[in-house]
C-alpha cells in the first residue's frame, strides 16, 4: 500500500491549484453574490482537459480516473465549490454516464464538444415528488414511431438552465416501477417545449439548478442511453462513483476551512495571547486535521474501488464503500466549515468573510447523490446482508 499519489496526479493537483488560486480566487466571492461564473471559466477549463477528465482521449477527454476526478473536484472545491459543482456535474453525471452507457456513435457525436467545453451537461432524475425514492419518477416518455415524447418536471438540476446536453430519466412502461424506466440523451432545441426556472439556493451560487419542463418533447429512439426500460441499470452504473467522487468537494472545503482557521487563530489576539494558545481553539483544529485526513484516505480507497468495479449497486463491495465515503466526508466537511466560522467568532458571521461561503455550501453534500439517512441505509443493509 502506497499512501503518495503518483508524479502523474501529482502534476494534475499541482496545475489545478495553481489555476484556482490565481485566476478564480479572486472573482470567488463575485461569483458567490452574483450567482454565476464567467463564461470565460468554461472554455478555458475545456481547453485545459478539465471537463472529460475520466473520458478516453480518442472521445476528445483526458484519459485519467475517478481517483483523478475526484482530485480535481477537492482542488477546485478549495476555492470555489460551485465551479467544483458545474463541472463535476457536467463531467460525471453527464459525460461519464454517457461514455459509459453510450454506443459508439453517441460517444463520438456528444463528447468530443462536452470534453471541449463547448457544450455544457447535465443529469435530470430529480422530480418535484420523487428525490430519495428515484424510482417514483413520473415523467413520462411516449413512443411516436421513431421518436419518444417526453411530458414532465425535473427538479433541482445542476447545469439545467444552461445545458446543451441532458441525459433525462423517463418512465416508458410506467406500470412496470423500476423496469419501466428508459434514459435519453436530449438535446436543447429538439421539437417541443422546453422551459427552465433558475433556483435561488444558500450555498453553491454560482453553479446553477434549474427546474426543468418538458412538453411534448420529441427525442429521435436512437438518443436512448443504455436500453428501453433498463434506464436503472443506466442509473446504478454511475451512483457508487457519483459518489466517491463527489467527496473530492468535501475535502476541498473542510481543507480550505482548517488553512483559514490556523491562520486566523494564529492572528486573532484576545486576553493579549493569540486564540491559538487556547487548548478549546486547539482542540477544533486537531479534530479537523482527523477527519480531512481520515476523509481523504476513504475517498480514494472508494474512487479506486469504484474504478476497479465494472458495474457498482447493491451486492458489491463499492456499493457500501462509497456510502461510507461520502457519508463521512459531507458530514466532516459540514462540520469543519461549522467550526471554522465559530473559530472566527463574529467575523465568520459576516458575509465579507469567505468562510460564510464554505458553510453554506458544505451542507449540500448531506442532501445531494442520496442523502445522508439514505447512505446510512445502503451501509446498513449491505453489512446486515453479509452476516
Ligand atoms: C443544489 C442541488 C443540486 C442538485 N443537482 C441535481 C442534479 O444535477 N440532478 C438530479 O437529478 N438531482 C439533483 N439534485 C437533487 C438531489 O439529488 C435530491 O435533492 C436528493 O436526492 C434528495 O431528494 P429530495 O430533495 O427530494 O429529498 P427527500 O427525498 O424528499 O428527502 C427529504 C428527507 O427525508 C429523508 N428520507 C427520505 N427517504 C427516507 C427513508 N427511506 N428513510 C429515512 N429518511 C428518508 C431524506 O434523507 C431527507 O432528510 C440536486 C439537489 C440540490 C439541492
Amino acid at each position: 500500500m502506497d499512501f503518495e499519489l503518483s508524479e502523474e496526479y501529482k502534476m494534475l493537483k499541482d496545475s489545478v491549484h495553481d489555476f484556482m488560486t490565481k485566476e478564480i480566487e479572486p472573482i470567488a466571492e463575485q461569483i458567490d453574490r452574483e450567482d454565476k461564473f464567467p463564461e470565460w471559466v468554461w472554455k478555458r477549463m475545456g481547453e485545459l482537459g478539465w471537463l472529460g477528465i475520466t473520458i478516453p482521449e480518442e472521445y476528445g477527454g483526458s484519459g485519467f480516473d475517478y481517483l483523478a476526478q475526484a482530485i480535481v473536484g477537492e482542488e477546485m472545491g478549495r476555492i470555489c465549490p460551485a465551479l467544483a459543482l458545474s463541472a463535476g456535474a457536467h463531467s460525471n453525471l453527464c459525460c461519464d454516464n454517457l461514455y459509459r452507457n453510450g454506443t459508439e456513435e453517441q460517444r463520438h457525436k456528444y463528447l468530443p464538444p462536452l470534453c471541449r467545453g463547448e457544450k455544457v451537461g447535465a443529469l435530470a432524475l430529480t422530480e418535484p415528488n420523487a428525490g430519495s425514492d428515484a424510482v417514483g419518477i413520473q415523467t413520462t416518455a411516449k413512443k411516436d414511431s421513431d421518436h419518444y415524447i417526453i411530458n414532465g418536471t425535473k427538479m433541482f438540476i445542476t447545469n439545467g438552465d444552461i445545458a446543451d446536453t441532458l441525459i433525462v430519466y423517463t418512465k416508458t412502461d410506467p406500470q412496470k416501477g423500476a423496469r419501466g424506466i428508459t434514459a435519453f440523451i436530449v438535446e436543447k432545441g429538439f421539437q417541443g417545449s422546453f422551459t427552465s426556472r433558475h433556483l435561488e439556493k444558500m450555498g453553491y451560487r454560482g453553479s446553477p439548478t434549474a427546474e426543468l419542463s418538458f412538453e411534448d418533447y420529441r427525442v429521435p429512439r436512437q438518443n436512448i442511453l443504455g436500453e428501453e426500460n433498463q434506464g436503472i441499470r443506466v442509473m446504478m452504473s454511475g451512483l457508487d462513483a457519483e459518489r466517491a467522487i463527489f467527496c473530492g468537494l468535501g475535502i476541498g472545503i473542510a481543507e480550505r476551512a482548517l488553512e483559514l482557521s490556523l491562520k486566523y487563530a494564529k492572528e486573532r489576539v484576545q486576553f493579549r495571547q493569540p486564540i491559538s494558545n487556547f487548548q478549546l481553539i486547539q482542540g477544533k483544529l486537531a479534530d479537523m486535521y482527523t477527519a480531512l485526513e481520515a476523509s481523504r484516505l476513504l475517498t480514494y480507497k472508494a474512487t479506486t474501488l469504484a474504478q476497479k468495479s465494472e458495474r457498482g449497486g447493491k451486492g458489491t463491495e463499492i456499493h457500501k464503500v462509497a456510502a461510507a465515503a461520502i457519508l463521512f466526508n459531507a458530514e466532516a466537511a459540514t462540520k469543519a466549515a461549522l467550526d471554522a466560522v465559530q473559530i472566527h467568532g463574529g467575523y465568520g458571521y459576516m458575509l465579507d468573510y469567505p468562510i460564510n461561503r464554505l458553510f453554506r455550501d458544505a451542507k449540500l453534500a448531506e442532501i445531494g447523490a442520496g442523502t445522508s439517512e439514505i447512505r446510512r441505509i445502503v451501509i446498513a443493509e449491505a453489512l446486515l446482508e453479509e452476516v
